[in-house]
């Protein structure tokens, strides 16, 4: 990385205590950084270094939004690579919005098949309260998918190529890397324990019925609804946390 990006970074001292020890437990992720659970807090924040300008902007203002206030999601147009080119210009057609990818990430548990989930801070406090206040109620919610990076969005992208979908059909189920709600880190696909994920069926679940009437108390609202604008099939299981606070100042 290049040296004089450090004149722009932050006095070491500047990142919280509680943001190391996060990371160093393996709480907290930043997924721009390849960070190894149990470095010490030197290598953490020789590690934080490296980060660009406008990740570190991102990340340190999203840390004293946290103190302040809810964080809102930063504004960070994807860049698309290879096959995502067209991709991209797919999306443009079926104006997609662009999402910015999440600078920093909350662990929010394991779902049944050992996968552990991440989402940003704020949606991740806002997952577990909707999901407490669900199983209050007597309804039970898993997640089973939250974050995805726009890199593994690429990899799914072309894998599905390779075996001989055609784009078309791909991107009526998979949002083209980059126009993904799940890389924002406040996405998340639920499913009621013991039944099957991911199918149209859950619209027909008491949890779907908790989740029409209560899930935007929470801040959380269904993407993709039967005949969406977007293109995409109807996905009663995704739902996207937003934050109704105003959007950071532009970093450039
Ligand atoms: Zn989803």
């Amino acid at each position: 990385m290049k040296r004089q990006r450090s004149r722009r970074q932050p006095q070491r001292t500047q990142w919280p205590d509680s943001l190391l020890r996060g990371l160093r437990a393996g709480k907290l992720r930043i997924p721009a950084l390849k960070l190894r659970p149990g470095l010490n807090f030197s290598q953490l924040r020789e590690g934080l270094r490296r980060l660009s300008p406008e990740q570190y902007q991102a990340l340190s203002a999203g840390l004293q939004r946290q103190v302040q206030q809810p964080p809102a999601v930063s504004v960070r147009r994807q860049r698309a690579t290879g096959d995502a080119l067209l991709a991209s210009q797919i999306a443009r057609l079926r104006c997609l919005p662009a999402h910015p990818e999440a600078v920093l990430l909350d662990a929010a548990g394991r779902d049944r098949f050992g996968r552990q989930h991440w989402l940003q801070p704020v949606a991740r406090r806002a997952w577990e309260s909707m999901r407490d206040a669900a199983k209050a109620d007597g309804i039970s919610l898993e997640l089973v998918s939250s974050f995805r990076s726009v890199i593994d969005q690429n990899r799914i992208l072309a894998r599905k190529l390779r075996h001989g979908q055609s784009l078309q059909d791909i991107l009526r189920v998979n949002a083209p890397p980059g126009y993904s709600e799940h890389h924002t880190g406040c996405a998340i696909d639920l499913a009621v324990p013991g039944e099957p994920v991911l199918t149209e069926a859950f619209e027909g679940s008491p949890a779907f019925a908790w989740l029409l009437r209560h899930a935007s108390r929470f801040g959380f609202r269904l993407s993709y609804p039967r005949n969406n604008p977007f293109g995409f099939v109807y996905e009663p299981w995704h739902w996207c946390y937003r934050t109704a606070a105003p959007e950071p100042p532009d970093v450039n």
